[in-house]
């Protein structure tokens, strides 16, 4: 049986050996959103657990069970809470979901974890949940656990950008559903995308400011906040491709993993920093 790098597909034992080893835990953090009538409900799910898998097996590193509801849709970054199918949770709520994994992950061994978003209004629920989650293992005697708190999008090179957007990269809040997106999930789940469907009613142009309740019309009628026209597997490839690279740099240098370490087991917990 191949090694899964999922927390879900161990036994305890198997768990366990993860933590003595010490192996760097990962922790995708999603929603379910609306992302136009081309997309899934669940690409802010996918697409973090996919760079997580990814990293993961660069550096022996095990995946926790992705956090599936989000903080809540805001119009001007994920077309708001008004479209049939999101469904999100409390800041407060998602940062006790967030604490509670934290802090048992700790508990049970776990001293190196990357917190991976995969949604943009998660953010600062995600920074308290840490917080929160951090306070309570040094309350019980813990002093060397280390957490990294993450969203994949920021690791993608500027070259890379350059390429997908030689108009001009419009922003990470107006990609919602758009060019990014699109594309990483035509490479992770290609069965779930119809590019037939993809809408033309945007870019969306909005103030600098929120307005509640939301102005008719405000949000692009499909939800996709800027374009999605020319989305490819390939470019989601060259995406992906800087995402795990950045991201295996970052878990590399922070938690004191060698490059030899890759794909089996160490004992370094001396070495983490
Ligand atoms: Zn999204
Ligand atoms: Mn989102």
């Amino acid at each position: 049986m191949a090694e899964s790098v999922f927390m879900a597909d161990l036994t305890w034992p198997e768990f366990e050996a993860k933590t003595k080893a010490n192996a760097p835990f990962f922790l995708p953090v999603g929603a379910t959103e609306q992302h136009g009538p081309h997309l899934p409900l669940g690409v802010d799910v996918i697409l973090p657990t996919g760079v997580c898998e990814r990293v993961a097996k660069k550096v022996g590193g095990v995946v926790a069970p992705t956090i599936p509801y989000g903080y809540k849709s805001q119009p001007r970054t994920g077309g708001g809470q008004a479209f049939p199918g999101t469904t999100s949770l409390n800041a407060h709520t998602l940062s006790m979901v967030v604490r509670d994994i934290v802090h048992d992950l700790a508990l049970h061994g776990v001293r190196r974890l990357a917190v991976v978003n995969g949604h943009f209004e998660n953010s600062w629920p995600v920074v308290e949940g840490v917080d929160l989650g951090m306070r309570e293992i040094r309350r019980d005697g813990i002093a060397d656990f280390v957490v990294l708190r993450l969203e994949y999008w920021d690791f993608v090179r500027r070259e890379t950008l350059d390429r997908l957007f030689p108009e001009g990269f419009p922003g990470t809040e107006l990609e919602h559903a758009s060019l990014l997106e699109t594309s990483l999930t035509l490479l992770l789940r290609p069965e779930l995308v119809d590019m037939r469907k993809v809408p033309s009613d945007g870019p969306a142009k909005f103030p600098t400011y929120d307005r509640t309740p939301v102005k008719p019309g405000f949000v692009p009628a499909s939800g996709v906040l800027a374009r999605a026209q020319g989305s490819s597997a390939e470019k989601g490839q060259w995406l992906m491709n800087d995402h795990v690279e950045g991201i295996v740099r970052a878990v590399r240098a922070e938690f004191g993993l060698l490059e030899s370490e890759a794909g089996h087991g160490y004992d370094n917990r001396a070495r983490a920093v």
